[in-house]
């Protein structure tokens, strides 16, 4: 009788050691599976007046007669 309850406490301790790596390993999924809903909103582009090479405007530099790839290009334009 006693060991049936040693065996009882470790089939228990087992069940929730389990469950607890099933929890973890959803979550983890959950985690690292991109957020859905709203697709992406694409970059706007633009192109440097210097060199013409496009990139996204958010990592442009701007200047006065447009966005540059780098602030060298922007200096070299327009002084
Ligand atoms: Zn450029």
């Amino acid at each position: 009788m006693k060991y049936l309850l040693v065996l009882a406490v470790v089939v228990i301790a087992f069940h929730i050691w389990r469950n607890n790596r099933l929890a973890d390993r959803a979550e983890a999924q959950r985690k690292a599976a991109p957020p859905r809903g709203k697709p992406a909103v694409p970059a706007i582009m633009v192109a440097c007046p210097q060199c013409g090479t496009h990139l996204p405007q958010t990592e442009a530099v701007p200047g006065r007669q447009g966005h540059y790839c780098s602030d060298e290009h922007r200096r070299l334009r327009e002084g």
